[in-house]
């Protein structure tokens, strides 16, 4: 059976339709790595218990995409422009990472993520320069304690529009058939190419073939600006290259067609609002993806210009949404909507199970029911903010923030106690990326300008089309 853990007393929010919100409090048994039993009131023998009251427990938060080895340089492009981070990451910094750095930048920004109430990323890797790279990557994702996919995305030599090298098939295979063979494991592998939009369609079918081949989810960036314009959708859907293993980032400048192509192919969908707003990609696709059937799971992107935990996220998702249908409402000539057509608990569910079933999780995470994996945040709801607590997902999504969160398990293992990280050297773990920021700054002998402080702008990358 396993330990036996007993959280008791909190205001449980599931997420499971079945077994809704237990308000104002109610209890949930945890046994090994799973959730046993979510009731009212739970008698739990000698179990542990953790005293959730005043607290939300609700199920760890999803991230469906992050560049998390950028987090060594986190906010140096809060002010920059799509074309600026192109030259000062891509062009200065990427290829300057060693492996050590690499490892630094993933650990750091993975221990972020689940600081904040974020159980499973999707790390989605496009700096991995050489095999080294690769195994210092998932060396800090697997340190972290977090469930991550870890998304293969090549190294940043692929990354020049429109490219017609092929992904480096062996060193996926070598990691498919090595530490990530499995797919029960806490961190699993998944592929993530270039697609159609930044490679050639010979390049894009061989990836999806390899992806194919060894069995694994395909998660891709679609409809970011410019290049989604071209109906890089329709030409995958004329290919028969769409299906339920894929995930599309951003979507913003797809037609509607090609979300409905999307719907009936079973592809899922990641939103980034904060970086689609800030970098030009267009709007939130929020609302067209859930005209077109599709409900999207949210992301963070790029770490080195937005902040990097999804109650922000959250608020980006929901304001603009909801900006939206109130401007649509003042077209058909009334002053505002009559009822909130985006809920705080649609908003909930995105970045829970439906980040689960972007990572193709969602039997095993996403909601508290009984038989899921137990990964569950306790947030603590005795703040000025949160208190009184008279509806809890609203103040989830708009009053809650990483500094509640008091208590993480994942896969049944307590992460985090009393709002700190467990077992986690954080003096080691700060020094190491200050240490590799340094070294990849000095290395770079101020190319582009680079420098820190906050007032480096660099100079707009050229072949990006406005
Ligand atoms: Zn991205």
């Amino acid at each position: 059976m396993g330990k036996r853990t007993l959280i008791k007393g909190g205001t449980v929010v599931t997420v499971d339709p079945q077994l809704g919100d237990l308000y104002p409090a109610g209890d949930v048994l945890v046994e090994g790595d799973s959730i046993a039993e979510v009731a009212p009131s739970i008698d739990a023998g000698d179990a542990e218990v953790i005293d959730a009251s005043d607290c939300l427990v609700l199920p760890g938060l999803v991230d469906t995409h992050r560049h998390t080895w950028q987090a060594l340089f986190r906010n140096i492009g809060s002010d920059w422009t799509l074309a600026h981070y192109f030259t000062g990451l891509h062009g200065t910094m990427s290829e300057l990472y060693r492996p050590e750095d690499t490892y630094a930048g993933n650990l750091i920004g993975t221990l972020e993520a689940l600081d904040s109430g974020i159980t499973t990323l999707l790390d989605w890797s496009h700096n991995l320069n050489t095999p080294a790279h690769t195994d210092a990557a998932i060396d800090a994702v697997s340190e972290s304690g977090a469930r991550v996919v870890f998304a293969h995305g090549g190294g940043f030599q692929h990354w020049q529009p429109i490219s017609a090298l092929d992904h480096p098939a062996d060193d996926v295979r070598r990691i498919r058939e090595g530490r990530l063979s499995s797919d029960d494991g806490l961190v699993t592998l998944a592929l993530a190419p270039r697609g159609n939009q930044f490679a050639t369609m010979e390049v894009t079918e061989r990836d999806w073939q390899l992806a194919a081949e060894l069995g694994l989810r395909i998660t891709c960036h679609f409809g970011d600006g410019e290049w989604g314009k071209n109906r890089p959708v329709a030409a995958l859907e004329e290919q028969g290259l769409l299906g339920p293993t894929m995930t599309f980032v951003h979507c913003n400048s797809l037609a509607d067609d090609e979300l409905a192509m999307m719907a009936a192919n079973g592809v899922t969908a990641s939103c980034s609002p904060d970086i689609e707003l800030q970098m030009g990609h267009g709007w939130p696709a929020t609302g067209r993806l859930l005209d077109a059937g599709i409900r999207p799971s949210l992301s963070i992107d790029v770490c080195c210009s937005n902040g990097g935990h999804l109650f922000g996220t959250m608020r980006a998702t929901i304001g603009t949404e909801r900006g939206f249908d109130n401007a649509r409402a003042r077209e058909r000539g009334e002053a505002s909507v009559s009822e909130m057509e985006l809920s705080c608990r649609d908003v909930l569910e995105f970045a829970t199970i439906e980040g689960a079933r972007a990572c193709g999780l969602e039997s095993k995470i996403g909601t508290l029911t009984p038989g899921k994996r137990a990964d569950i945040i306790i947030v603590r709801a005795d703040s000025f903010g949160m208190t009184p607590l008279n509806n809890p997902v609203g103040a989830f999504v708009y009053n809650a923030h990483p500094g509640l969160v008091d208590t993480i398990l994942v896969d049944g293992q307590v992460v985090k106690r009393d709002g700190k990280l467990l077992g986690v050297d954080a003096a080691r773990v700060r020094r190491l990326a200050i240490e590799s920021r340094d070294d990849i700054l000095r290395r770079s002998g101020g190319k582009n300008g680079a420098r820190m402080g906050g007032d480096w702008v660099p100079q707009a990358y050229e072949a990006v089309e406005a």
